[in-house]
C-alpha cells in the first residue's frame, strides 16, 4: 500500500485529506497544537513544527523508519496571519513564508532520497494567490510563490517520473472554526456555485492528483473553489 505524509493534518482541509487517503494509503500526518486521535483515524501522527527545517528532516525519517517508503507528500499545513502594509511586521511575515513556502522546500529536500518514479507532491495553495486578500499580502505572496514553486520542482522532478502539482481552494468551512453565517454568505454571493466549500471538496482533488489517475498531470494549479469571482 502507498504510503501518505499529509502535513497539518490534525485539523480543517489536512484532517480531512489524512482521512479521505487512509482509505487506501497508509497515512502519516504532522500537527503543532491539534493533537488527532490517532486509532479514530487510523493514522500516524507527528509532532512537528514546520517552521524549523530541520524538523521537515526528522518527520521524513521517522515516516520511513515505520513505514519504509514515502509515496504522496500533501504540505498542507499553512499559516494565516494579517501584515498590514502601514503596521509591517517582519518577525509574523517571516513565520507565514517559512511554513507556507519553505517547509514545503525543506520537506522535498529531506523526502527525495526515498522518493521512487511515481511519487506525487500535493501542495495545499489558495485562491488568494491571485487574488490578494486584505491586510494578508504576504499570506497572498507565499501562495503565490507556493504555485510558482510547484511548477518549478514539476520541471525539475519530471525526469525522475515525480510529480509536482498544486490545489487551490477558495472559502472553505472547516468544523474547528466555521465562518461567521454573514461571512460565509457573502463569499456564496460571489461563488458560481452558490455554496461554500468543505474540506472534503479539496480531499478529493488532492485524491485525484495524489493518484496514478493524474499520471500525465504536473505542474498544474488545481482550483477548487466553486467558481469563486468568476
Ligand atoms: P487551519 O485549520 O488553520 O489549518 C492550518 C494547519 O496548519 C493546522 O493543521 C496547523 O497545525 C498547521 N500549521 C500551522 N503552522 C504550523 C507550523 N508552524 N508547524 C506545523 N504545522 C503548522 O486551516 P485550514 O483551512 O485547514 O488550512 C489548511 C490549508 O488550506 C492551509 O495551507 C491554508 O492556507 C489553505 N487554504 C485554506 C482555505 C480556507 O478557506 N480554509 C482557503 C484557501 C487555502 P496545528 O493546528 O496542529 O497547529
Amino acid at each position: 500500500m502507498k504510503v501518505a505524509l499529509v502535513t497539518g493534518g490534525g485539523r480543517g482541509i489536512g484532517r480531512a485529506i489524512a482521512r479521505d487517503l487512509a482509505a487506501d494509503h497508509r497515512v502519516a500526518i504532522t500537527w503543532r497544537t491539534s493533537r488527532p486521535n490517532e486509532a479514530a483515524e487510523a493514522i500516524t501522527s507527528i509532532r512537528a513544527d514546520l517552521a524549523d527545517p530541520q524538523t521537515c528532516r526528522s518527520v521524513v525519517d521517522r515516516v520511513i523508519r515505520e513505514f519504509g517508503r514515502l509515496d504522496v507528500i500533501v504540505n498542507n499545513a499553512g499559516l494565516v496571519k494579517p501584515t498590514p502594509k502601514d503596521d509591517f511586521d517582519v518577525v509574523t511575515a517571516r513565520a507565514v513564508l517559512d511554513v507556507n513556502l519553505l517547509a514545503p522546500g525543506a520537506m522535498l529536500a529531506a523526502a527525495l532520497p526515498h522518493l521512487e518514479r511515481g511519487a506525487s507532491i500535493v501542495n495545499i495553495s489558495s485562491v488568494n494567490a491571485v487574488l490578494p486578500p486584505r491586510d494578508a499580502s504576504i499570506y497572498g505572496a507565499s501562495k503565490a510563490a507556493l504555485n510558482l514553486w510547484t511548477r518549478a520542482m514539476a520541471k525539475e522532478l519530471g525526469a525522475r517520473g515525480i510529480r509536482v502539482n498544486a490545489v487551490a481552494p477558495g472559502a472553505i468551512n472547516i468544523p474547528e472554526e466555521p465562518r461567521p453565517t454573514e461571512l460565509t454568505r457573502l463569499f456564496e454571493q460571489d461563488t458560481a456555485l452558490g455554496r461554500i466549500g468543505a474540506p472534503e471538496d479539496v480531499a478529493q482533488a488532492v485524491r485525484f492528483l495524489a493518484s496514478d489517475q493524474a499520471g500525465f498531470i504536473t505542474g498544474e494549479v488545481l482550483t477548487v473553489s466553486g467558481g469563486y469571482r468568476l
